[in-house]
């Protein structure tokens, strides 16, 4: 905290009463740069701000902590953080999977082929992220009753359901998983029993704040045997590597890092959100794909920013997101082309904004469902009125007077109720 200046430092101490914080020196040394801050993309990323909270809230908090008071501290904290949606789409009680009439915890089923796994040990980060959609969980809001102790529940369940293939490692950062521990979830699943298991994929971004994990950790070489070891046993292993700004991809440990992976037989595909303050331009996009393709890597998804947390500072209009999407998109090489977005991982699905025509008159948001809750609504074009300030799905209404979105009849929940849920996933 010495190089943070005294009113950032400030900022720092009141936000983090209510968002998370957590930085690390590698974040410090080498992601930001010092000469840009509070501006620097991975100051903004890694640092709470003043304007995450309103100003009357920020005074009440600030007042509190002057006065030492730990109990407003708490008790103001807590209002603030029930206001911020914690829990987007109800991620704790929809798509909870089943076995005989026990709900597994730490477990997420919602398309049928995949499975996403929230293993316990991996429900932290190297460094946290201001805009974090999982932020309850670091501070202390019970999610981490939700995550799953041991691989036994996986298996089991995996077992019965042969639908299944794909599982979805995901946390917090499982990566910060010592190597032995995160092989006890990864090893049972290379065995025969589980030949209907073809792709594991990991979500981390220990890639951008914490590359030594591949390179010079203690386990680093061991880590990139357990990949090898997937990749022998002749599953496709994807690391979904959270890379929010092209400056995680300079540093040269970064880039060994990838390399290392890659080496191994294994994906890494880049996904962000799109973030007010962070990457809210094309060329930051522009060259986080090319540098991610020419190292060997794959860019998959631009999402827009979810509705929790300290959305307010980092939301974008969805026309804006779409217009930052084409151009950046309309900069790269046909390999970096493999990009899809802007996408919102909305309760009916993931809802791609694929552009705003004018039919018949009428300005809309064409739009379609990359994954659906039903396998069928996948790829159906459907059309929202166009309305340039909306920032997320549940602001959107059906185009041409219609009264529903056509999958709003098979929806588990009413309509309405169901456009405002979001979920958690892949
Ligand atoms: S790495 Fe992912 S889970 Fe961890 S703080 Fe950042 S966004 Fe949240």
């Amino acid at each position: 905290m010495g190089r943070v200046p005294g009113e950032l430092r400030e900022a720092v101490t009141v936000v983090s009463q209510v968002l998370p914080f957590r930085t690390n020196q590698y974040v410090l040394d080498e992601l930001i740069n010092w000469d840009n801050i509070p501006d620097d993309p991975i100051f903004r990323l890694n640092f709470p701000h003043r304007a995450m909270l309103d100003d009357t809230d920020y005074a009440t908090l600030r007042d509190a902590i002057a006065a030492g008071d730990k109990g407003q501290i708490a008790l103001h904290a807590g209002k603030l953080r029930q206001q911020m949606n914690p829990h987007p789409a109800g991620q704790q009680t929809h798509n909870v999977p089943e076995l005989d009439g026990k709900e597994m915890s730490g477990m997420q089923h919602k398309y049928s082929q995949t499975v996403l796994l929230f293993p316990q040990h991996g429900q932290t980060c190297h460094a946290y992220c201001t805009f974090c959609f999982r932020w309850p969980q670091f501070v202390g809001d019970g999610e981490l009753a939700f995550a799953a102790k041991d691989a036994q529940g996986l298996t089991a369940y995996l077992a019965r359901h042969r639908e299944v293939t794909d599982v979805l490692i995901t946390g917090g950062d499982p990566l910060i998983m010592r190597t032995n521990t995160l092989a006890r979830y990864i090893e049972p699943l290379l065995t025969p029993e589980f030949e209907h298991i073809q792709n594991i994929r990991i979500g981390t971004k220990s890639v951008a704040y914490w590359p030594q994990r591949f390179v010079t950790d203690r386990d680093a070489d061991e880590l990139i045997r357990l990949f090898e070891r997937v990749v022998t046993a002749g599953k496709h292993l994807a690391i979904m590597g959270h890379y929010n700004h092209p400056a995680e991809l300079r540093p040269d440990i970064a880039q060994t890092a990838l390399k290392r992976i890659i080496a191994t037989g294994a994906n890494v595909r880049l996904q962000s959100p799109m973030l007010r303050h962070i990457n809210d331009n094309a060329e930051a996009w522009r060259e986080l794909w090319t540098t991610g393709v020419r190292l060997g890597a794959i860019p998959y998804y631009m999402f827009v920013e979810r509705d929790t947390g300290a959305r307010s500072y980092f939301e974008i209009p969805l026309v804006r997101a779409y217009e930052i999407f084409r151009d950046a998109y309309q900069r790269v090489s046909g390999l970096a082309r493999t990009v899809r977005g802007p996408s919102m991982s909305a309760f009916p699905g993931k809802v791609l904004i694929d552009g705003t025509p004018t039919i018949r008159g009428e300005k809309v948001f064409a739009l379609q469902l990359l994954q659906g809750r039903h396998a069928d609504w996948a790829r159906r074009p459907f059309y929202a009125a166009y309305d340039p300030d909306a920032t997320w799905f549940d602001q959107l209404v059906p185009a041409f007077g219609a009264e529903k979105f056509f999958f709003e009849d098979e929806l588990p929940l009413p309509a309405a109720e169901a456009r405002e849920l979001t979920v958690v996933g892949a």
